[in-house]
């Protein structure tokens, strides 16, 4: 399975490569022709130009059904072979298995066992390297548990929701899409009967908007279809929305609601004005947090995919909403990840085309640079850990996918044998969040920017608070009312003085009491002064990362299998990801051969790589397959010959080749191939040790 899948990917490549050619060719018979006209090119050239645009086509088309052929072949049944084969792997060498399983286990949750740890290290240890060292961001580290004030804010209390249908019988819970979903998916599948090509189509319609689909529609196509429980067959429950948060009391006495945080994102919202305050003042900067968060999902299920508790790492990059270029984007303009935009998700085709992210910017496919710079350092960020560049797409969201205030949305989409997988958010979420914030806790979520230019002189509303008046009636709380009004954003003050003007009423409200307002209490009127600079509500640009599912996709993408033999199998992890960077193989388990073995692994440890010994009696060819199987890149043997002139071998895991180094080069030489020296160098430098029957 592991080569028809990589077949199709690769097809699948070529495919978006003859595409784009055709694109490219299409563009340049358009340029010639207009050239022609202004008299600055023969026809000549339009016609060899046509000529060369036609057989583009037509290597298209040939690759189209290739395609089409091939992902024919691909089926679900090798896609569920190929994971059980992984699976298996990664739950034997305790990559990650089931909590709680003496108990049973409860679905959702995952232990991560010593590689799994190691290796989730790594590639945590690798982000913060990647963003938060190299794009200087401030790190902070936030409670899980989480007042419900903040959530209330943020809107999770109110709309973190998900459908829920639930068997009339037996009251066992259901994803309401996923049982559509599911229903729809074997309709196509001919079951129980075929389909016409009419009512295959409208299924298929169907299919492509179950997402957007409100409680009431998606209940109307559950019935629609007859959809029924699955494994009882009996009725089900019109949809209704279930909170994804779990719910918790904090103190003793129970009166006070917490939820366990769904999203790592909201301790940074709160921080918001301490750590502009840290910055200095100065924006933009990006904040950012790794931690778990928490989500009670209805129907967990795909391993890592869909958990209960995950790893996230968000970033929050906070900036003017007028200032959105990135002074790094040069850094990542010319990089050419597959781009999904929302026209090519429209087009008959429906494929992704690679593009230089400053193409998509210049050509307005992506919203802005610093969007774009996200993308790009995502893209890095993915290959440099081990995923396929050909199986990531970014996926922009169709326009009724968006929230209303989001002002772009990308998917970093990885393949893997579940399909594509969200793994990373990307979202220009406007000022959103900070609003909220500003809203509910009454506190001031403003930056403020001086004008690079000098002061000037601008028309602004001005706030007049009769505090007598307010005094009168509201007496206690008239301190807290007038300094609200004072601090109202330009936009509130422009609407309550409409509002005002026009006799409408007017509020302000305070923990949750609202708090009437009216002409005789407050003036807003305009006025023209002189400003050095303007406040404002910054916009944010988050990245968010879905650790778990990075991990899973990864273990797919460098799973493998020796060719001789398809039941070895290995993952070829990077250095950079793998749980252990090399072990150490005493040939012999006789005292000399292990003071040796100890004597190199510590030289090793102290070089910074994590080494283990094996000395088991295994044979040579038995332990080498076993550290294959956990990915580790390196290892050092220690033979007969070491004994006698203090050489040892240094065997490559995905070559299984072999050279021969002396023991003082091995802490410099193998922290070299950590870094990104290549086999083949080492290959010409040192010489080659014949592997004889090793590998058995
Ligand atoms: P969201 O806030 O829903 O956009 O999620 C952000 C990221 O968290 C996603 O891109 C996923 O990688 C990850 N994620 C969300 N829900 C889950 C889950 N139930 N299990 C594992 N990862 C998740």
């Amino acid at each position: 399975m592991a080569s028809t899948s990589v077949d199709s990917q690769s097809l699948e490549h070529d495919l978006t490569l003859a595409q784009a050619a055709v694109t490219k060719q299409g563009d340049e018979v358009r340029a010639l022709k207009a050239s022609v006209k202004e008299g600055k090119a023969e026809k000549a050239q339009v016609d060899a130009a046509i000529e060369q645009l036609k057989q583009l086509k037509a290597s298209l088309d040939l690759k189209q059904k290739e395609f089409q052929s091939s992902s024919g072949k691909t089926s679900s049944t090798n896609r569920e072979a190929f994971r059980a084969v992984v699976g298996e792997a990664l739950q034997r060498r305790l990559f990650y298995i089931p909590s709680f399983q003496i108990y049973g286990s409860v679905a959702g949750f995952y232990d991560y066992g010593p590689p799994g740890c190691a290796l989730k290290q790594n590639i945590t240890q690798c982000w913060r390297q990647h963003f938060i060292l190299e794009e200087s961001m401030l790190e902070v580290e936030c409670p899980a548990v989480t007042p419900e004030v903040v959530l209330k804010a943020s809107g999770h209390v109110d709309r973190f929701t998900d459908l829920m249908v639930t068997d009339v019988v037996t009251g066992d819970c259901h994803r309401a899409d996923h049982l559509l979903e599911a229903a729809l998916q074997s309709l196509l599948e001919g079951k129980p009967k075929p389909l016409s090509s009419e009512e295959k189509q409208e299924v298929h319609n169907v299919l492509a908007t179950v997402e957007e689909l409100t409680g009431e529609q998606l209940g109307d196509a559950l019935q629609k279809y007859g959809v029924q429980a699955p494994e009882t067959g009996n009725d089900i429950s019109r949809p209704f929305p279930f909170n994804l948060m779990f719910r918790t009391s904090i103190g003793p006495r129970g009166d006070q609601v917490g939820y366990l945080r769904p999203e790592t994102a909201q301790g940074i919202f709160v921080n918001f004005k301490q750590l502009l305050y840290y910055n200095g003042g100065k924006l933009p900067f990006a904040a950012a947090q790794i931690g778990q968060s928490f989500r009670n999902e209805i129907a967990p299920r795909a391993g890592l995919l869909r958990v209960r508790e995950f790893t996230q790492a968000e970033i929050e990059h906070f900036c003017n909403p007028d200032a959105k270029d990135h002074p790094k984007f040069q850094s990542v303009a010319q990089e050419q990840p597959l781009l999904f935009s929302r026209e090519l998700q429209m087009s008959a085709e429906k494929l992704p085309q690679a593009m230089r992210l400053g193409d998509a910017v210049s050509q307005g496919i992506i919203a802005n640079q610093t969007l774009a710079y996200f993308i790009g350092r995502t893209y890095l960020f993915l290959k440099r850990i081990g995923i396929d560049p050909k199986r990531l797409r970014f996926r922009q969201h169709l326009a009724n996918e968006m929230a209303h205030y989001a002002e772009d949305c990308w998917d970093a989409e990885v393949e893997c044998s579940y399909g594509w997988i969200e793994c990373v958010g990307l979202a220009d979420r406007s000022a959103f969040d900070l609003r909220a914030h500003a809203a509910k806790s009454k506190q001031d979520m403003s930056a403020y920017e001086p004008f690079p230019e000098g002061p000037r002189m601008a028309d602004v509303l001005v706030v007049a608070a009769d505090k007598r008046e307010i005094g009168k009636t509201y007496k206690r709380d008239a301190k807290a009312i007038t300094e609200a009004l004072e601090s109202l954003s330009e936009e509130d003050k422009a609407c309550m003085q409409a509002d005002l003007a026009a006799g409408k009423a007017c509020k302000v409200t305070l923990a949750d009491i609202d708090y009437p307002i009216n002409t005789s209490m407050v003036q807003i009127k305009q006025e023209r002064k002189k400003l050095s600079g303007r406040s404002f509500i910054p916009s944010v640009i988050e990245p968010s990362f879905g650790v778990g599912r990075i991990i899973y996709c990864m273990f797919e993408h460098c799973f493998d299998t020796r060719k001789e033999d398809e039941k070895r199998t290995f993952f070829h992890f990077t250095p950079v990801v793998a749980p252990v960077k090399a072990t150490v193989f005493p040939l012999l388990q006789k005292p000399a051969f292990i003071e040796k073995a100890q004597s190199v692994a510590a030289l090793l440890t102290s070089a910074g790589l994590s080494t283990i010994i094996d000395s088991s009696a295994a044979s040579i060819g038995k332990r080498y397959a076993r550290t294959d199987e956990i990915g580790v890149p390196y290892a050092v043997t220690i033979d007969h010959q070491t004994l006698e002139d203090s050489t040892v071998t240094v065997r490559d895991r995905d070559s299984t080749t072999q050279v021969r180094i002396s023991i003082t080069n091995v802490k410099q030489v193998l922290p070299d191939l950590m870094e990104g020296r290549t086999w083949a160098s080492m290959q010409q430098e040192y010489p080659v040790h014949a592997s004889a029957g090793d590998e058995k």
